[in-house]
């Protein structure tokens, strides 16, 4: 599992900045956008309300001026009341009566004055009571400019005058109104004074619902309270007003608050949660890309590379040396194709088992790479074949190099299982763009030149030449032509060489061997389209054809041995001992008449079960000899885990007697050995007698060469046979 520590650091700061800070300026903003519109709203509901407040003591005020008035002229205009003051002695008791304390109970009017035409005072009364005509001069100056108006002449200006004044640092309500009626003016005037004092305001406060209205002159007011300044018509302030504003938008706050708050911590938990979430989700995203990237490069991996080793596969090497080809091309270089393949791996793994043997494979590719420069690719293809794509070869010395090494360090012996093993390996190389230019048939001329390395002994390397790739060709049409020779019977022979006791006289056996006369190509020898013949696995059928043909001659002359040769491949082969036993018994012949000659290899290549097979094989009555004896690994030794009948000198060990110094040593002592295990000894390939006479004391038992015969057709057997005789 992958943790938030395998994220990248780019991760959370991707989140922050495409998530988080969008999102909190979006919150931010909402919530600033909120607040300030309610803001504004209680502000401005607040200043309406203030507006309308004002505007309704405005209207009060100027109702109360109405009525002020009002009250004076109904005085005023009351008949008696002129009369009285026509009279040349004022009836003062009446006047307090019907004026001064009239007015003041009923109205409240608290400075009365009654002015004669020449403005003096005749009469004046304070809250009610009758006072001295000095209490006038205070009032004389402050209402100048409003008597002044009035005492314009008659008719001219208005009769009435009422407004606003400010007396004695008071702000007071003064109605001026000419008393008689409007036809008959007797001159005076009568003056209502009323203070807008608190008994006043609170009165008009409560009609109108204001709060705490009062007077404040000149003064500053707390800031919760409003401001109004009442002006005179005339223009002169009559003072400053205060009261307790209505504030709608402070109660709107009031509720709003709890509320907004509630939906803003809502919004902001919700946000935190999408953002919670949001950064869950991006994670589980981000790590599932992650592992996604992650098998995705596994999977990328594992197309192009060998599990077990993790070299580059098929493909990957395909493809680098489609590039290398390339490149190689543009750049007028050369690109080298190195095919290897492990000598004797199979070995390895029927000894010491298949995980024993992926060891060794991991450990050669381990040399391998070790051996490579950056720039060159290893690969494994196979089971054990490896490539190697070298780009940008400047000589050949290079490859020839390389390919030394290559051998030298994977034939160092490999610990398996706790002891020590070996392998070889043979390499086939092939050169861009000399040998190809095209993928493809590099591939194929590396794998002809491998063929090569592989044929001519192991542990070797070879570098494509061209003939090599003709005589691949060749093959192939050998191969083709084999397969159709021995299905129509046509050209495939075969003929039999005679094995001669010591004395060279007498014949004792026949070695049966392949003859090919090709319609073409005229006589194909054995050694060259045997091996074809195994390739192909047509060898399987070719020997067990031999083998009917040899059960033919057998028949004819049962005292005789005959040789059958048998191919590793046909030894290999599942059910072979039986099959064999099978194809004498059908034929009629005895299997204690046929010598089966087997080669080295097949011992080498699994101890145990050449064995086994060697044992069945002379349980079912077949003598075996073991061919070419000495061109092997040929140890004596060797020879004493392997029940067989006889051993066939190798002709190369004759033909070098009398030429090579200790030959005829090395002879003697294979023969004392052979002997001492009751073995029989063949020398092969017999063409003087001078060999002759030297095998003979060396101790061999049996003879065979061109000095006696070659092969012979088997119509010529019989002849043969009787020539020695008459001999
Ligand atoms: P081989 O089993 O060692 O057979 C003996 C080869 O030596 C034969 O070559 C034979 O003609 C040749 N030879 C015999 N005497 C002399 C001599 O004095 N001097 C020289 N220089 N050569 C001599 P051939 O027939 O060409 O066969 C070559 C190989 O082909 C054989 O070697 C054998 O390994 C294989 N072969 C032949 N026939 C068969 C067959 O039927 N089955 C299998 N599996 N292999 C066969
Ligand atoms: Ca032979
Ligand atoms: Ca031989």
């Amino acid at each position: 599992m992958f943790n938030k520590d395998q994220l990248p650091e780019s991760f959370r700061r991707e989140f922050i900045r495409e998530v988080f800070f969008p999102l909190a300026l979006v919150l931010v903003i909402v919530w600033a956008s909120a607040s300030i519109s309610v803001f504004w709203a209680a502000k401005h509901s607040n200043h309406e309300a203030v507006l309308q407040q004002e505007n309704i003591i405005k209207t009060a005020f100027s109702q109360s001026m109405t009525e002020h008035q009002r009250q004076l002229h109904s005085l005023t205009n009351w008949p008696p009341f002129s009369r009285i003051l026509q009279q040349p002695q004022l009836d003062m008791r009446w006047l307090d009566d019907n004026v001064g304390h009239w007015l003041y109970q009923m109205f409240g009017h608290q400075d009365i004055f009654i002015l004669n035409p020449q403005d003096r005072v005749v009469a004046g009364w304070q809250n009610g009571q009758r006072i001295t005509n000095q209490r006038w001069s205070l009032f004389e100056d402050a209402l100048a400019p409003w008597l002044l108006r009035q005492s314009q002449p008659h008719g001219s200006g208005t009769k009435d005058n009422v407004d606003f004044v400010r007396i004695d640092q008071r702000a007071a309500l003064m109605a001026a109104s000419a008393i008689g009626s409007e036809n008959a003016e007797s001159g005076y005037r009568l003056i209502g004074i009323k203070y807008l004092d608190d008994g006043f305001l609170n009165a008009l406060a409560q009609r109108s619902l204001i709060n705490h209205l009062h007077y404040i002159g000149e003064n500053a007011i707390p800031p919760d309270q409003a401001r109004l300044q009442l002006r005179s018509r005339l223009g002169p302030s009559a003072g400053d007003f205060a009261w307790l504003p209505e504030r709608p938008g402070a109660r709107m706050l009031k509720l709003l608050i709890p509320l907004m708050t509630a939906v803003l911590l809502v919004t902001t938990l919700v946000c935190a949660g999408m953002m919670l979430r949001l950064w869950r989700l991006r994670l589980r995203l981000a790590q599932s890309m992650l592992r996604l990237g992650a098998s995705e490069a596994q999977a990328q991996h594992l197309a192009f590379h060998d599990v077990l080793t993790g070299l580059a596969n098929r493909a990957l090497i395909d493809e680098r040396l489609t590039q290398a080809l390339a490149r190689a091309t543009r750049s007028h270089s050369q690109t080298a194709l190195l095919l290897l393949d492990l000598d004797r791996f199979k070995n390895i793994n029927d000894t010491y088992g298949h995980h024993a043997g992926d060891d060794l494979i991991i450990e050669v590719a381990h040399r391998l790479s070790a051996l490579l420069r950056e720039s060159d690719t290893v690969g494994r293809i196979g089971g054990d074949e490896f490539v190697i794509v070298m780009e940008d070869i400047q000589q050949l010395a290079d490859i020839e190099t390389l390919c030394q090494r290559i051998i030298a360090t994977l034939s160092m012996p490999y610990t398996l299982l706790g002891s020590e093993a070996w392998v070889g390996v043979s390499i086939g190389a092939a050169l861009a763009p000399q040998d190809g230019t095209e993928r493809q048939e590099l591939m194929r001329k590396a794998d002809i030149a491998l063929y090569e390395a592989k044929n001519d002994g192991r542990g070797q390397y070879r570098l494509f030449v061209r003939a090599m790739d003709e005589s691949v060709q060749t093959r192939q049409q050998i191969a083709a032509d084999l397969r159709s020779a021995l299905q129509q019977q046509q050209g495939l022979e075969v003929w039999y060489q005679p094995l001669m006791d010591i004395s060279g006289n007498q014949i004792v056996g026949f070695e049966a061997l392949l003859r090919w006369h090709h319609a073409q190509r005229g006589a194909i020898p054995p050694s060259e389209f045997i091996p074809i013949a195994e390739e192909t696995g047509l060898i399987l059928q070719i020997g067990e054809w031999v083998l009917r043909e040899a059960c033919h001659v057998s028949l004819r002359w049962p005292a005789l041995t005959i040789a059958v040769n048998v191919s590793p491949l046909q030894f290999r082969a599942a059910g072979f001992v039986q099959h064999f036993q099978e194809i004498v018994q059908s034929e009629g012949a005895d299997a204690r008449n046929i010598e089966l000659e087997i080669t080295e290899g097949v011992l080498i290549e699994d101890e145990r079960e050449a064995r086994a097979i060697i044992i069945a094989l002379r349980e079912a009555g077949f003598r075996i000899a073991l061919d070419d004896f000495g061109t092997g690994y040929s140890s004596l030794n060797y020879l004493s885990h392997f029940p067989v009948d006889k051993i066939k000198i190798d002709r190369s060990f004759t033909q070098s007697l009398g030429v090579a110094e200790n030959s005829a040593a090395i002879i003697e002592s294979v023969v004392r050995l052979g002997h001492a295990m009751g073995l029989t000894v063949t020398a092969e390939g017999v063409e003087t007698s001078g060999q002759m006479t030297a095998l003979k004391e060396a101790g061999c038992n049996q003879l065979q060469g061109y000095l006696f015969s070659q092969a012979v057709p088997p119509d010529k057997i019989a002849l043969m046979l009787d020539k020695r005789k008459a001999g």
